[in-house]
């Protein structure tokens, strides 16, 4: 086979795959491209979704002539000249691939300095004089139209306009000083006035209790879900003004509220580094959403150290929410690797035979482990795991059974981001009423009855979104199932009677001998085992 050179064409197609993944991927880099030619006022206008329009119109510095042609080549930029200038990048855009991509994935009009620049799928249409614009107007429509595999896997309008709505309030942050409009098929969404201080900006999008962090390299707002009344946003991270997906960051900031958040709630607010330009790298994602750091240990403490002493000067040393129990502090998620890291003396849950109908009840030990006897050895069964384990099999067993009406219908307050999660979601037996700022119960399968709809719906929203699960679990049943079996399960700290303790083994005759997060729940020491201990 002849190895040839791609056309330009054929390239920023391809870009156009890593870039524009979806409409708020345009916006992203035409607000960038805004935010870099220094404009004070950013107005974005979408119809249907933005499959139809996006316009972004800024006051920004324009383009002269030759250049608003030449932005659209592929590797076109002003803003880098050598590969030196990659180490310490400062504008948002430096790759000069995105106007490429775009253009070669729509239909483009650009009106800047006083010409009016056309293009289809790519290819140059026309250049007209135009009359004079300060700033830039550009107009990208019918997006993806040449990519129909592309578009077919666009959500709703809805959807891609709440994930729209969702980047400008986060971008808005790190741009105090900037006006934001939103207009959505022609109504005005988001008007956020320029700010004096972020702090102002982020009281125009959240409201509660908040502490302030103000330290020299990391200043923002962090307040816990329940303190927090208004929040147009998930907790958002800005690294030097970049809005990024940072687990890393993500998870200190988790950290720093020590064990105050349950695993199912989220932290609100919002984070905002200033590293030096040379300490991180920002070319490792063709969208720009991620960011590698050369101190990754030191930004950790930094942001866990900076949350946890912010919201200690405002709560004093009081926890927010009483600590939580025991067996809820031990991680839910194991990856296989820690699973197999069970000391060698232990065999195999799999193959260990449990000689159910001779055990004798012994006790029970740290309220948490119960403890029989056979002549085969001693055997320890993890209580709570082993009732998760028989829940988990019944509510997955039983999932699509039976749906009942809820009696007491109560509005469950969600974030818009929450808001279209649960609008993906399809269990059957559920029922979800949407109210605008929430949603509502309207019938759960019968063997999730006896919960709460709070928390049915608190651990769907994890059940959608934590990779741990999803390593473990591929159907979203199963997840579901796996996050609500923990609920009404025995706890450590129950006490168990010698009748609640053998029913308890019964039921797990037909289970599996591990938790629906890979934990064993039972272990045996043989009698010479537990004679070796003592040197006989
Ligand atoms: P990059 O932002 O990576 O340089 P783009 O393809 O996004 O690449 O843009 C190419 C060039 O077009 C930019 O470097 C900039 O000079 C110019 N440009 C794009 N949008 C604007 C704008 N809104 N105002 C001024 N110049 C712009
Ligand atoms: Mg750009």
């Amino acid at each position: 086979m002849k190895i040839k050179v791609l056309p330009d064409d054929v390239a920023n197609k391809i870009a156009a795959g890593e870039v524009v993944e979806r409409p708020v991927s345009v916006v992203r880099e035409l607000v960038d491209n805004s935010l870099d030619a220094g404009s004070t006022d950013i107005a974005v206008y979408i119809k249907q979704g933005g499959r139809r329009l996006i316009r972004v119109v800024d006051d920004g510095c324009g383009m002269a002539r030759d250049d608003a042609i030449l932005a659209f080549e592929r590797f076109a930029t002003s803003k880098i000249t050598n590969s030196s200038d990659l180490a310490q990048i400062k504008t948002f855009g430096f790759r000069g691939e995105a106007l490429a991509a775009i253009a070669s994935i729509s239909r483009v009009e650009l009106l800047t300095g006083n010409v009016r620049v056309r293009l289809e799928g790519g290819r140059l249409r026309s250049v007209d004089d135009s009359s004079t614009l300060s700033g830039t107007d550009i107009s990208i429509e019918h997006l993806f139209f040449n990519t129909p595999a592309r578009r077919k896997f666009l959500s709703s309008d809805r959807t891609e306009v709440e994930k729209i709505k969702t980047f400008i309030n986060q971008i808005s942050l790190a741009h105090f000083n900037v006006r934001f409009r939103l207009f959505v098929d022609g109504e005005e969404v988001i008007n956020l006035f320029r700010a004096k201080a972020q702090v102002e900006r982020a009281r125009q999008l959240f409201a509660g209790t908040l502490c302030e962090i103000n330290q020299k390299q990391i200043t923002g707002l962090v307040g816990h879900p329940a303190s927090v009344t208004k929040s147009k946003v998930g907790f958002t991270v800005l690294v030097n003004g970049r809005v990024v997906t940072d687990r890393l960051i993500q998870r200190a900031v988790r950290d720093g509220f020590d064990s105050m958040l349950k695993e199912s709630e989220q932290p609100r607010g919002y984070i905002s580094l200033s590293i030096p330009f040379h300490e991180i790298d920002v070319n490792v994602h063709p969208q720009k959403l991620e960011v590698r750091f050369v101190n990754s240990n030191e930004v950790f403490s930094l942001v866990k150290e900076a949350v946890r002493g912010s919201l200690k000067e405002l709560i004093g040393s009081r926890p927010i929410t009483p600590k939580v129990v025991v067996s809820e502090n031990v991680p839910l998620y194991h990856s296989t690797s820690t699973v197999q890291s069970e000391p060698p003396s232990f065999q195999s849950p799999e193959s260990l035979e449990i000689p159910y109908d001779r055990l004798r009840y012994l006790g029970q030990y740290a309220k948490c482990f119960l403890l029989f006897e056979a002549d085969s050895g001693l055997y320890l069964m993890d209580m709570h795991a082993a009732h998760e384990r028989i829940n988990f099999d019944h509510i997955r067993n039983n999932l699509n059974r039976n749906a009942q009406g809820v009696l007491i219908s109560e509005e469950i307050s969600c974030t818009e981001e929450e808001l279209e999660t649960l609008k993906e979601t399809a269990v059957p037996g559920l029922t979800i009423n949407f109210t605008g700022n929430g949603v509502i119960l309207k019938s759960v399968p019968a063997c999730i009855s006896h919960l709460s709809p709070k928390i049915i719906i608190q651990e769907l929203l994890i059940a959608m979104n934590s990779d741990g699960l999803f390593e473990r679990y591929k159907t979203l049943e199963d997840r579901v199932a796996a996050r609500l079996a923990c609920h009404k399960s025995v706890r450590s700290g129950d006490e168990l009677s010698k009748e609640e303790a053998f029913s308890l083994v019964d039921t797990s005759r037909e289970v599996l001998t591990r938790c629906p997060h890979g934990r064993p729940f039972w272990v045996k020491f043989s009698v010479d085992q537990v004679g070796r201990w003592f040197g006989r």
